[in-house]
């Protein structure tokens, strides 16, 4: 029999759970809740209030998602952390501590792999291998706030896949990581990021999370970013827009949105004027980020006189532009290749 993820669990399904299934006494449960979720627990025998038998109970019945560091790089220039991870199944997914003044934030992956097949992306190269558990999401989180000993303010879902396309772990995810009885970390400090799955924002607008929502634009007209992203032939701009403006009717929170440059192709004054004009009417932030090269992709990075203008038009339309500051320049920081490397040397097939 498959054993139970014991992680993935809200307070309430666990009391149930050691309750009904284990027919054990209730505050077992805030026990066990409290190693996984505050003292980061990655295995039973670390519960050390509990009882020898209810331990091995546990192991049999119940696993805690494997989380192994299989590669860790450290920047010299800014201290972000780029964490190779192996899941039970052999699988590998990247996180990232990255150190701002205002704390310490992680991103974490939400798939293995990913099927949305933007053309500039590493991580969608070979395609979705397997959904991930929101406890598979959160021992993320716990190991690299257990093995750097900062603690972790912020979270953004802006690793590996596509969140939305995972969309009850993802938001089991964001209600488990803001739970004050676990890590507790503010939603006001979540980010979800996604390419834009129309019928999921709306979804989202309506589970009342204050988080913030950032949408993968990359593009100010449709024909642009169906050159970039496959997605945009299913839902058009406009249809994105018209999501987002009902997800700031409902949580109130400021939409970002992020913008890679690729040169020649989305980065010229005129699209900046077009961008500028698609928003007027939202509270919004422009998230630049100059494209990172991906040697399978043929896109190159603007170079950053563009970058600059790219700004300066955008800005006249009064919404907040910042240029996402390149974090551990000197590791292999852009999303999805430190996978890729891995996998290309110990020669893992992906499906
Ligand atoms: N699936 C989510 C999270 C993806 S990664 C989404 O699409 O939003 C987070 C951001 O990095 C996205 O905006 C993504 O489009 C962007 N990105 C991916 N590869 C990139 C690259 N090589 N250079 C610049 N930005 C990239």
């Amino acid at each position: 029999m498959e054993k139970t993820d014991i992680v993935s669990m809200t307070y309430e399904e666990l009391e149930n759970y050691v309750t009904e299934v284990l027919q054990e006494k209730r505050f077992r449960a805030k026990q066990i809740y409290e190693w996984l979720h505050v003292k980061l627990a990655g295995d039973f025998d670390q519960m050390t209030n509990l009882s020898k038998a209810l331990r091995e109970k546990l192991k049999a019945a119940c696993r805690i998602p494997e989380m192994t560091i299989v590669d860790l790089l450290v920047s010299e220039i800014d201290g972000t952390r780029k964490y190779l991870f192996q899941l039970e199944d052999g699988s590998v997914i990247e996180s990232v501590l990255m150190k701002y003044k205002h704390g310490n934030s992680v991103c974490i992956s939400s798939q293995v792999g990913c099927r949305m097949g933007c053309r500039f992306c590493a991580s969608t190269l070979g395609g979705l291998e397997r959904q991930m558990s929101a406890g598979e999401m959160l021992r993320q989180v716990y190991e690299i706030q257990k093995e750097s000993g900062e603690r972790v303010s912020n979270v953004v879902m802006m690793g590996t896949g596509e969140p939305l396309d995972n969309y009850d772990q993802a938001v089991r995810f964001l209600r488990m990581i803001s739970d004050e009885k676990g890590l507790n970390i503010s939603q006001r400090n979540l980010t979800l990021s996604t390419c834009g799955l129309v019928p999921q924002i709306y979804r989202l607008a309506d589970e009342k999370l204050a988080i913030t929502l950032a949408i993968s634009l990359h593009a100010s007209n449709d024909e642009t970013r169906r050159e970039m992203m496959p997605v945009a032939k299913t839902y058009a701009i406009q249809e994105i827009l018209d999501a987002c403006r009902y997800h700031y009717e409902k949580n109130g929170r400021r939409i970002t949105f992020e913008y890679s440059l690729a040169r020649g192709v989305n980065d010229s004054p005129q699209a900046a004027d077009a961008l500028g004009r698609l928003l007027e009417g939202f509270m919004w932030h422009v998230n630049l980020i100059p494209i990172n090269p991906v040697k399978e992709r043929s896109f190159v990075q603007s170079d950053g006189e563009s970058v600059v203008k790219f700004k300066n038009m955008l800005e006249k339309y009064g919404g907040n532009v910042t240029i996402r500051r390149e974090m551990g320049r000197d590791i292999q920081a852009a999303c999805g290749q430190l996978r890729r490397r891995y996998m290309d040397k110990s020669g893992k097939k992906e499906v």
